[in-house]
């Protein structure tokens, strides 16, 4: 493609709006647009890493013996009231009204829809196992839709659905989609750990999380510094602590702390530590607020504790609630007195005796606090996020902390949604049975920019080969007649054996086109100069090493074609 006739915006100055790496560079190589918050057109060149991304993934879940169909976006909300994420589901889900006031939604996932058509269509054990797939839009209108396509209110996915006669062959199939999703993230160019993640409260025997790994990961991930133990911090298990407190209780004390809030402001203050102080924090589950102590050096775990209560939904309560159930202002609430609420405490509370909590009322906490004694603990429970130095709850090793960007997702589903919707089977024996289903997902667009994440410089996107945009961009220096009929000659000889060229035929001086080409990342360069020609040579420059080779015209199809061969061979 010529460059004078493509929609290729790119930006000289970093855009303000963007966070992070792969979002400012997306936009700068003129790939994406914003529309409205987390909603996205892709350009040509996004476009075109988008279609290389599902293709990958399109022929490995192929390989992988799952079929491709495409659901429709719009689904009816009878099919999710049947399984109850009508209600669910929340503020996340896109919901509309047809012109007959019916309600309808945008799917942010399809197990309705998919469930609703395998009951109607599969009647006996000789139809399974089977795998349907679809590369689709979802919708979910995310609190905090943020990093470009990272986190998009509209997005491209590829889910696929598992169905088995029962839970050992939806093993096997579980263990396909993870082994085909290990092949597809490694074509993808990128490092990733696929890391034991949370099933939430529907349960579910197992699930994995793919992790590109990254600084700029929303996720944080543990893992063993010996064993292969690898989980999501969500889901990673802290073990109660085995020592039991010694110290004698001292009496309770209320002392003044005015202004002082936070763990820090409060330790400080009182001389003493984060490890001898427990946080109060107060939440609002649908159905009543509890109270959530934790050591203060440690921090809450909401998957841990949405778990706990069997709710999906939960906030950190607001200075009004706060005020009402405590008397006091944020900063101050503690358990001590707490009306109507019930308090939930971590486990390493229970090994601690004598410290700080707040006092419920403005500007005091109380010294010497204890359990049982001052105040009356619901249940003690793993409600913190495991941390560096932990040891690990599988064999053994310490637990070490990495940031990773979630691009895949494969979860066992067991009977969930083939119960709720009544999804059955005969079995040899003519009974009646539940498919047992699992479900998996990868964002594309998510996937790409994860790439970007881990490949690139100071001067732009440096693309993995088998998702690059282009495989080579042709780089006329000049206007002169050799240069553009060199350029032109070589520009239809490498097309013409399939190779995908980025020409830049524009009227620009050699700085700008060097610069845009290092920031789209096309990983071969071809740079065609009255100079070299003089000399019979091209160069061809590779954008991640920087590695010049010189050759003559004629030989760079074959040099070209030896790179592609290297880097885009399956095994
Ligand atoms: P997250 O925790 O990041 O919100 P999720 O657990 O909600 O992700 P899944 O429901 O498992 O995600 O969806 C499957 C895949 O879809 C994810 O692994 C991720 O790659 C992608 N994905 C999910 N939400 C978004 C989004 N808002 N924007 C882009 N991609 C997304
Ligand atoms: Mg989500």
């Amino acid at each position: 493609m010529r460059t004078s006739q493509l929609l290729i915006p790119t930006l000289r100055e970093d855009p303000g709006e963007a966070e992070t790496v792969s979002h400012r560079l997306m936009l700068r190589a003129g790939m994406i647009r914003k529309v409205a918050a987390g909603v996205y057109t892709y350009l040509p060149v996004g476009l075109r890493v988008i279609r290389k991304v599902e293709n990958i993934i399109r022929e490995e879940m192929n390989r992988a013996g799952a079929q491709e169909l495409l659901m429709p976006i719009a689904s009816p909300a009878e099919l999710w009231r049947e399984t109850g994420r009508w209600d669910f589901y929340g503020k996340e889900l896109f919901r509309l009204k047809d012109r007959h006031e019916r309600d309808f939604c945008l799917g942010p996932t399809h197990e309705e829809v998919i469930t609703d058509l395998i009951r109607r269509e599969v009647r006996s054990y000789r139809q399974l196992p089977l795998n349907c797939y679809q590369i689709q839009t979802k919708f979910r209108d995310e609190i905090r839709p943020r990093f470009g396509l990272m986190r998009g209110r509209e997005f491209i996915m590829k889910d696929a659905y598992s169905f088995d006669k029962d839970e050992e062959d939806a093993k096997l199939s579980y263990q396909k989609m993870y082994d085909a999703y290990t092949r597809i993230f490694t074509r993808c160019g990128l490092t990733f750990r696929a890391v034991e993640a949370d099933t939430g409260i529907i349960g579910g025997t197992s699930s994995h999380e793919f992790m590109v790994l990254a600084e700029t990961g929303e996720e944080t991930i543990v893992y063993s510094d010996e064993g292969s133990y690898a989980a999501n911090v969500e889901r990673a298990e802290v073990r109660p602590p085995t020592d039991t407190p010694t110290e004698a209780p001292q009496p309770l004390r209320k002392v003044p702390t005015p202004d002082a809030r936070t763990v820090e402001e409060v330790t400080a203050l009182l001389k003493t530590t984060p490890q001898r102080l427990v946080k109060t924090l107060l939440y609002k589950a649908p159905h009543e607020t509890v109270a959530v102590l934790v050591r203060g050096d440690h921090e809450a775990n909401e998957v841990k504790l949405k778990k706990l209560l069997g709710v999906t939904e939960l906030e950190l309560a607001g200075p009004e609630t706060v005020a009402a159930i405590t008397g006091a202002p944020v900063g101050f609430a503690g358990p001590i007195g707490l009306r109507q609420t019930r308090i939930l405490a971590d486990h390493a509370v229970k090994a601690m005796r004598n410290f700080v909590v707040g006092g419920n009322e403005g500007g005091t906490h109380y010294v010497d606090a204890n359990w049982d004694r001052d105040f009356q603990v619901a249940q003690f429970a793993d409600l913190r996020n495991a941390r560096a130095g932990d040891p690990s709850p599988c064999g053994g090793g310490r637990l070490r902390v990495a940031r990773g960007i979630e691009v895949g997702h494969v979860f066992m589903l067991g009977t969930k949604y083939s119960k709720a919707m009544g999804a059955t089977f005969l079995d040899p024996q003519g009974q009646e049975r539940l498919a047992v289903m699992g479900c998996y997902g990868i964002g594309v667009g998510r996937t790409g920019a994860a790439a970007i994440e881990q490949h690139h410089d100071a001067k732009g996107i440096i693309w993995p080969v088998p998702i690059a945009p282009f495989h080579v961009h042709l780089l006329p220096l000049s206007q002169s007649a050799q240069v553009s009929e060199a350029a032109g000659l070589l520009y239809e000889l490498l097309i013409r054996s399939g190779v995908e060229v980025l020409w830049d035929d524009r009227n620009e001086r050699a700085g700008v086109k060097f610069n845009d080409a290092d920031l789209i990342g096309v990983p071969f360069q071809v740079v065609i100069g009255d100079k070299g020609l003089a000399q019979g040579i091209v160069e061809l420059k590779q954008r991640r090493t920087g590695e010049v080779t010189r050759l003559p015209p004629d030989k760079l199809l074959e040099q070209v074609k030896a790179l592609l061969l290297q880097h885009l061979t399956v095994s």
